[in-house]
């Protein structure tokens, strides 16, 4: 049996003379108007759970494309950021800003949702399969007359231009010390239940706009941006765009990624991407809650973090999450400060370092209602 697997190498403007980056792209099945997935990892470049997924998921992949299994396309971006895995300062990967104006790589990615407004406004259709169809296309001519010459723009610009069109796409991340958790637009709830239950994830949250445009969002979003702004014709939203975080950064073993890439192998075939039958979908382990629930637990004061709650445990309202320890405090009750909580929930992430300044996050805690305080932008830095 012939492979269908091919790579392609995609160079990056030099952002300094003489040094040019390279995004590589790996593609399984044949692309001719069938269903697309696209895959990938590391966009925050310090998050390296993801990569080794991508390494077991690859394995899985080229068994099936030797036995003809592949159904659809199938895209596979297993480096997504060959600026920030460059990133090196003081024997640390950075990898998660821009060095050059301290952007999120994972940030203000684009939103073509004006401009495809623009070219379809009067040629919109009555089934929804056609205007899935047109938008596509005037997503593709919205990118294709951008020209970023920014490095990271470019990059950004680059990873929507092999995404826009895709079915499927899923942008893996991991947090500091966390459990699985998923991060989907809300107008894909519950078609997309399938993804968090198969990867056995704890927390699943859901936002229609988390106010950054990460890129999860930039596929996803434009979708019900299109079907708020032409109510009378139907716009499906017709890319299931996730952000997987893979637990902690140090969540790394064999074990681990081959049964992450295991599940998102039958995710996949469940959805038609791969011949052959799933077994039955595992049962999701606790229902999805919104984004603006996350209640970010903040220090109150500077000093050493003692948590008493582990990720994944459950919280009561009001209950001992952590105390903020100072040793040097003047007042004596001040030495040792207690972080209590006012919302119940499953605290699902926190930081991996132990130090506290006023302000920092250092957990978070899924509950059920939306949190009136949040303001517009409802993720961290
Ligand atoms: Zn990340």
């Amino acid at each position: 049996m012939m492979t269908t697997r091919t790579a392609e190498k995609h160079l990056l403007p030099a952002a300094s003379m003489g040094n040019t980056r390279t995004l590589t792209s790996i593609r399984y099945g044949v692309g001719s108007g069938g269903k697309k997935a696209y895959i990938q990892a590391g966009l925050h470049a310090d998050e390296p759970p993801g990569f080794l997924v991508m390494h077991h998921l690859m394995q899985r992949l080229d068994h099936a494309d030797a036995d003809g299994a592949i159904a659809g396309e199938i895209v596979l971006v297993p480096v997504a950021n060959p600026i920030g895995v460059a990133q090196w300062r003081d024997e640390i990967l950075q990898g998660r800003f821009d060095f050059y104006n301290s952007i999120n790589f994972n940030r203000q990615h684009l939103d073509l949702s004006a401009q495809v407004a623009d070219r379809i406004k009067d040629r919109l259709g009555d089934t929804a399969e056609e205007n899935v169809t047109l938008i596509r296309q005037a997503m593709a001519e919205v990118l294709g007359s951008m020209a970023p010459a920014d490095e990271a723009e470019y990059l950004k610009h680059l990873l929507l231009l092999l995404s826009y069109d895709a079915d499927i796409v899923l942008d893996l991340h991991c947090d500091d010390q966390a459990v699985l958790h998923v991060y989907l637009g809300t107008p894909l709830w519950p078609d997309a239940a399938d993804l968090p239950a198969q990867l056995g994830a704890q927390v699943t949250l859901l936002a229609e706009d988390s106010g950054v445009t990460p890129y999860d969002e930039a596929c996803s979003r434009i979708w019900w941006q299109l079907a708020q702004r032409f109510p009378h014709q139907p716009i499906p939203p017709a890319c299931l765009s996730a952000t997987v975080e893979l637990r902690g950064t140090a969540d790394v073993s064999h074990e681990l990624a081959s049964g992450d890439a295991e599940n998102i192998f039958l995710f996949l075939q469940r959805r038609g991407f791969i011949r052959g039958r799933a077994p039955d979908l595992p049962e999701l382990c606790n229902d999805a809650t919104p984004l603006r629930g996350v209640e970010h637990i903040k220090a109150p004061a500077s000093g050493i973090v003692v948590f008493f709650k582990e990720p994944g445990e459950r919280v009561e309202a009001g209950e001992v999450i952590a105390e903020i320890v100072n040793p040097l405090a003047s007042a004596k009750k001040a030495r040792v400060i207690r972080i209590t909580r006012s919302i119940a929930g499953i605290l699902f992430a926190r930081k991996a370092d132990r130090y506290a300044r006023p302000g920092r996050v250092l957990a978070k805690i899924s509950g059920k209602k939306p949190l009136k305080k949040k303001g517009e932008n409802l993720l961290t830095l």
